[in-house]
């Protein structure tokens, strides 16, 4: 496994002249890896021939200097996860290389990128946009893997290919969650070990609201029993519970495929999920790709 730091180092990554069927894949990391980036990996290495990784806890994502430092870093851990995963290349780029003296280019995500997480952080969007398109043109993937954990990053970066029309495949990975339901989470490990507890609640919530869903009940019904999970944690201060249409992000209209998405506090720590819910003949059910550690989960 290739370790590099420059983006010149990425040049002619692959000679696609003697070799057009070669398939690149990029999956984009803000390290501290576990088990949902693992997977977004396996993922990669399954579907292509040369794997990069990428780590860049990118500053232009974050609202405030106090999160951005306390982000967790575990380059030795994500050097050996990634080895273990057949990752080809790892591509950790200093914050000097990637936003150069003077930048003032950014790619804006619109008003997808201006609702529900965005309005919780505002620049968020615009700041993963900008970074993802950046290597995109490093990289060149053939194809790139994201999480679902992170709808609405997905949804912004779908946008993104087709409105800037780059030439890549984004491929969605299901959510993997610990046995109890929590979706794992790099933020996970700064939770106190009574915060750890309750954060389960999150995933109850969402399970709450796909019953609402299922029994026929409206999505602003949805939308109150995910609040109600919720309140009932005294560690846990909701952001928001909705339902959306997970393209947009707006509310979800009657038809169609709905996502239902949370967001909450527990002390210092914010953590985020959601649950997509197919539509089948007609019916609202939970999507079955979700995942267990890795492997298929029900509900
Ligand atoms: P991050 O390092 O948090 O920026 O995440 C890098 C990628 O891993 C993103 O595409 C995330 O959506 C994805 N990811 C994070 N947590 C999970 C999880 N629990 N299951 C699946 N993918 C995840």
């Amino acid at each position: 496994m290739k370790v590099v730091s420059r983006g010149a180092d990425l040049v002619g990554l692959a000679d696609k002249e003697s070799d057009p069927a070669l398939r690149i894949a990029l999956v984009p990391t803000m390290g501290a890896l576990h088990d949902g980036h693992l997977s977004l990996l396996r993922a990669a290495r399954a579907e292509s021939d040369l794997v990069v990784m990428s780590v860049f806890v990118n500053p232009r994502q974050f609202s405030s200097t106090a999160d951005l430092d306390a982000y967790p870093r575990d380059e030795a851990g994500d050097l050996a996860a990634a080895e273990s995963c057949g990752v080809d290349l790892v591509f950790l780029p200093p914050v000097e290389d990637m936003y150069p003296p003077g930048d003032s280019t950014t790619v804006s995500a619109g008003p997808l990128g201006a609702v529900l997480e965005g309005a919780s952080r505002p620049g968020h969007f615009d700041g993963v946009a900008t970074v993802v398109a950046k290597l995109f043109n490093l990289v060149e993937p053939d194809i790139a893997y994201f999480g679902q954990k992170d709808a609405q990053q997905l949804a912004v970066i779908r946008r993104m290919v087709t409105d800037l029309a780059f030439d890549v495949r984004i491929r969605a990975c299901p959510t993997v969650r610990d046995a109890d339901g929590l979706a794992l989470s790099s933020r996970n490990r700064l939770l106190s070990p009574q915060e750890r507890a309750e954060a389960p609640a999150l995933h109850l919530a969402l399970r709450q609201g796909a019953g609402v869903i299922e029994r026929g009940g409206r999505v602003d019904d949805a939308a109150r029993a995910m609040t109600g999970v919720l309140e009932g944690s005294s560690l846990i201060q909701v952001d928001y519970a909705r339902a959306v249409d997970p393209a947009t992000f707006q509310p979800a209209g009657g038809a169609g495929p709905l996502l239902l998405a949370v967001a909450a506090r527990l002390g210092r720590v914010r953590l985020i999920d959601n649950l997509l819910l197919d539509v089948d003949g007609g019916r609202r059910v939970p999507d079955s790709r979700e995942s267990k550690q890795g492997t298929a989960a029900g509900h």
